[in-house]
């Protein structure tokens, strides 16, 4: 479960301005796939055409080979996590704000995914040193802590792809390198993780696709767009 297949893949929020333009490409199930590139290149719509924020004009989004337009609403959500830019939470502890929404979860689970997002031990204890108790009301969080708690409540749910848009990110990099090595190394082969990044210098991607005027113009590895350079 969580092939990706854009093809042909035409889209424009306004006619003078075309943002993607015969967009094609694979992402494997399972591997990790960022998405490098300018500002304006078309990162964040590629994400957005894949969680059907909008549709596409022409062309064709496919998971598992099932087009996205063919399957509910419903389904797409259970497949796909998104990781939003600005997150709401609750009035609450971090455990809960991870928990909610996947109430079924071990609790157990809950200190692995606040884990790979380095949110620290079982006090879920930010590095700053602002403790947020289990049980502790009152939660007040910085940009990208709350980021964090997203991406937690993300790996917690377990879909087969998660986006993960950090083109406007809230973290510092060495934050989002470790959070990215930890998501990868955590959903292993089971997830599809799509990151978009406003750097081109992403360690741990299997397949790194350079987003440009709405274009692929370059794709490969680390290593192989590095030679190319
Ligand atoms: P990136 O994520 O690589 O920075 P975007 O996908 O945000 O690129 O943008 C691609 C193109 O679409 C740009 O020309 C941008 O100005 C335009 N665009 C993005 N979002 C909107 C929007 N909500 N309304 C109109 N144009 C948009
Ligand atoms: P930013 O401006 O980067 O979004 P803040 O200035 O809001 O961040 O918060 C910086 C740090 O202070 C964060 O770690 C946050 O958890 C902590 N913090 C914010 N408000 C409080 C508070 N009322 N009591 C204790 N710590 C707080």
């Amino acid at each position: 479960e969580g092939t990706v297949v854009f093809d042909n893949v035409n889209f424009s929020y306004d006619p003078r301005n075309q943002a993607l333009k015969n967009l094609s490409f694979t992402i494997p199930k399972g591997k990790t796939v960022a998405l490098v590139g300018p500002s304006g290149g078309g990162k964040s719509t590629i994400l957005r055409l894949l969680f059907r924020f909008y549709d596409v004009n022409s062309g064709s989004i496919s998971i598992d080979g099932q087009d996205i337009r063919s399957v509910t609403q419903e389904s797409l959500r259970r497949n796909i996590g998104v990781v939003p830019q600005d997150t709401v939470l609750f009035n609450d502890t971090v455990f809960y704000n991870i928990h909610y929404g996947n109430v079924n979860a071990p609790e157990e689970e809950v200190f692995k995914a606040a884990q790979a997002a380095q949110i620290h031990d079982r006090t879920l204890t930010f590095p700053d040193g602002y403790k947020t108790r289990v049980g502790e009301r009152g939660l007040r969080l910085s940009g990208g802590e709350k980021q964090r708690v997203a991406i937690a409540r993300t790996i917690l749910k377990n879909p087969p792809i998660i986006l993960l848009d950090e083109a406007t990110s809230a973290l510092d990099t060495t934050t989002e390198r470790q959070i990215q090595k930890a998501l990868s190394q955590m959903t292993a082969d089971r997830t599809t993780l799509v990151i978009a990044h406003r750097l081109s210098t992403i360690v741990n991607a299997d397949l790194i696709l350079c987003i440009k005027d709405g274009q692929v113009v370059e794709q490969g590895t680390h290593e192989e767009l590095i030679r190319l350079a």
